[in-house]
């Protein structure tokens, strides 16, 4: 199975984890044709870079894609595919199951991610369900309470003192010499999971618009490798227009696209409350940003109070979902003002993880106190 450079256009028949230049690897397109069978990863065998460990699925992927009731208020025919339904609440246990179908076959006895949120609660999780060592690297910063839901799974998290930006490629070095596959966000396999979300979008609805919620960009490429290909397969006539969706207070991909330039530069004091896709130099930028540029794509920055807004509307139809993945419903509202995404324009958002996770920002709503005595007119 082979990987190519989408920067450079090298080429590697082993599974590396990135490009000599310092790019993401990607493996090359994958062609096929969709089965009958209960999960994703059966009705998609074809698509898959190593063979789905199916014994040790925790029933990841296979999400519901819900059609909104905010359809009518937008404008547009809006459906919500629900990841926060995922064995740790994120979409990023399909690519951790993926990653992990291949690291035990390849040797490795030790698995690892860079993290402090859903990407190490999910590594965490499959690693013991997998039966593999976890090493879940996170920033110094990361609250105690935040690493609950990390250390519970039974891996050895640990705090790392110093610069959070440079632990990624630390990670990868140190992983190769001593044996830990580091599934981090853009991991090669990782990418490859995420393809599912865009299998299982298409078996339901053919959209015009997929809104992706962006940080590292894996999602982003995984979502769009997945309709490519769909589309080279024979399996879908047209691709959809992807929208990488980011916070405002940190966008490093969306402002090297608007100013036309081919790298991202470091986003420096990033703030926002979306912390799930506040990555100030996302490793798979300058891959996304290419995408976007060879297909016409979009990207799409909005403010907190934005995300605050679209978190408490999806809230109102039921579904509560984390800040970063209220962005692409955020997006979505200025994207129909402006005249970008015509009326009527069938769109996907990704809701890409549960509200619990960051319950410490989230509006509540109303609670009132009332007497037992008086119960009777509280609830007239
Ligand atoms: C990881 C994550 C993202 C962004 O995914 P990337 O692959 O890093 O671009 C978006 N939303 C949530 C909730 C996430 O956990
Ligand atoms: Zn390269």
């Amino acid at each position: 199975m082979r990987l190519k450079c989408p920067i450079c256009g090298k080429v590697y028949e082993e599974p590396v984890q990135r490009c000599e230049c310092g790019e993401p690897v990607e493996f090359e397109l994958l062609k096929g044709e969709p089965y009958i069978g209960k999960s994703v990863w059966e009705r998609f065998y074809d698509f898959w870079p190593v063979e789905p460990a199916l014994e040790f699925s925790l029933g990841e992927g296979d999400t519901p894609l819900v059609k909104s009731k905010l359809s009518e208020e937008l404008g547009v025919r809006l459906y919500l595919k629900n990841e926060t339904v995922n064995p740790t609440w994120s979409f990023k246990d399909r690519g951790t199951f993926l990653a992990m179908s291949y690291a035990p076959k390849a040797g490795y006895k030790a698995v690892g991610t860079v993290s402090t949120g859903n990407m190490a609660a999910s590594v965490s999780a499959y690693a013991s369900r997998f039966g593999l060592d976890a090493k879940i690297l996170v920033s110094e910063s990361a609250s105690n309470e935040k690493l609950k839901a990390v250390s519970v799974y039974g891996g050895d998290v640990i705090r790392v003192k110093g610069d959070y930006g440079r632990l990624y490629f630390e990670s990868l070095k140190l992983g190769e010499s001593l044996g830990i596959y580091f599934i981090n966000s853009d991991n090669p396999f990782r990418v490859e999971g995420y393809k599912g979300i865009a299998f299982e979008i298409v078996e339901e609805v053919t959209p015009d618009y997929v809104l992706i919620p962006t940080s590292s960009g894996g999602l982003f490429r995984g979502v769009a490798k997945g309709f490519i290909e769909l589309k080279e397969s024979g399996l879908i006539e047209e691709l959809p227009t992807l929208v990488a969706v980011q916070a405002e207070g940190c966008s490093p991909i969306c402002r090297a696209f608007e100013e036309g330039k081919e790298r991202i530069e470091r986003f420096e004091n990033p703030k926002t409350i979306a912390k799930a896709i506040a990555n100030p130099y996302p490793p798979s930028g300058n891959a996304v940003l290419k995408l976007m540029r060879d297909f016409g794509w979009l990207c799409a920055a909005v403010s907190d109070d934005e995300i605050v807004e679209a978190q408490k509307k999806l809230a109102g139809e039921g579904l509560f979902v984390q800040p970063a993945s209220a962005t692409g419903i955020a997006a979505l509202k200025k994207l129909v003002e402006s005249g970008v995404i015509p009326e009527g324009a069938k769109v996907v958002s990704i809701l890409t993880g549960s509200g619990l996770k960051t319950l410490s920002h989230a509006e509540g709503g109303r609670i009132r106190e009332c007497p037992l005595e008086g119960l009777e007119n509280c609830l007239r």
